[in-house]
């Protein structure tokens, strides 16, 4: 078995619908912007453009901050990436898989994130926009609280304070 370079790995088919999408607004799927959809898609969690930045610098790119959020915006536009804020100031970002749709619970300790989905949850807000004559083009559920690791170790006043500074 031959070494296949990174670049070659990660032209998938996430990568055929990035460069489709970049072709329409007359831009090109460069190497930098391949290596921080790759990234996204290598690793399947929520993270913000700080760390991901990051995350390529250590991979040994040296891509600049401007760089990453510009592709983020770029892959968020192209419904590749979604964007959530989990309750932080800044934007957080997922790898969009398909047409799946989940919520989230948010720890407000340690900070993890647990993905689900209810449909009772989602025909119960179906209903809520039809009794108001609303269309429902899109919604995001977060519910903040403590997992099961942190509950009873946080402490109140810090998590009190926490609440208070949501961005939600
Ligand atoms: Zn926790
Ligand atoms: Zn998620």
């Amino acid at each position: 078995m031959g070494h296949v370079p990174e670049s070659r790995k990660a032209r998938s088919a996430e990568a055929a619908r990035f460069e489709v999408f970049l072709r329409s607004r007359k831009l090109k799927l460069t190497g930098e912007r391949l290596a921080v959809l790759a990234s996204i898609f290598q690793r399947e969690s929520h993270f913000d453009a700080e760390t991901l930045h990051a995350h390529l610098r250590t991979a040994g790119g040296n891509i600049s901050r401007a760089t990453v959020y510009r592709t983020l915006d770029l892959l968020v536009q192209s419904g590749l990436v979604r964007k959530n804020s989990l309750g932080a100031s800044h934007a957080n970002y997922e790898a969009a898989q398909g047409d799946e749709h989940h919520d989230h619970l948010i720890c407000l300790n340690c900070s993890q994130v647990v993905e689900f989905y209810r449909p009772d949850i989602e025909n119960l807000q179906e209903q809520i926009c039809a009794a108001h004559g609303f269309k429902l083009i899109h919604h995001s559920l977060q519910i903040f609280g403590l997992c099961p690791g942190c509950t009873g170790q946080a402490d109140e006043g810090t998590i009190r304070n926490r609440v208070a500074q949501l961005h939600t």
